[in-house]
């Protein structure tokens, strides 16, 4: 069975980052033609969530993903304000998207709060990332979608 794969819209060259740029990177969209999905479809969690592009950076400040998703965790801004809601949003509305596009599989941005698989920012707001997933792609996986990031591409 052809994989179909959920990409995060900033991957694929859309400009949905929080600065209004993208994370295209032509060797990864060339390993991506080769890994040949039968359907790509981008996904920006934070736009779905309801955030504004451009819009503050924001961090995981307190637990993980998953207990952003369980409403035992915050994200917010570096400005202060809690978006912890417009990311379970965003999670949430990419996971209907998934399911109706019948996608098994997500290449998601590392390090970002929504999208991370691998690693993520550590809540300090000073560059430094730990050991985690994002609050999108944390639910993508518990709902049995494959999640890997473009470094897992790469390597
Ligand atoms: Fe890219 Fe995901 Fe951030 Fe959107 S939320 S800009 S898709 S890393």
């Amino acid at each position: 069975m052809k994989n179909r794969m959920l990409v995060s819209a900033c991957l694929l060259g859309i400009n949905c980052k929080y600065n209004n740029e993208n994370n295209k990177n032509d060797i990864l969209l060339n390993k991506l033609s080769q890994l040949n999905p039968e359907v790509i479809i981008p996904v920006c969690p934070e736009q779905l969530g309801g955030l504004p592009t451009p819009r503050t950076p924001v961090e995981i400040v307190s637990g993980t993903g998953l207990d952003v998703l369980d409403s035992r965790g915050i994200v917010r801004s570096e400005t202060g304000i809690d978006v912890s809601e417009m990311f379970r949003k965003g999670a949430i509305e990419v996971l209907k998207i998934a399911k109706f596009t019948n996608c098994n599989c997500a290449l998601l941005k590392d390090k970002s709060p929504s999208c991370g698989v691998n690693l993520v920012y550590d809540g300090t707001f000073n560059h430094q990332v730990k050991p985690g997933s994002g609050v999108c792609a944390s639910l993508l996986k518990k709902n049995g979608i494959k999640i890997f990031s473009e470094t897992d591409v790469l390597d």
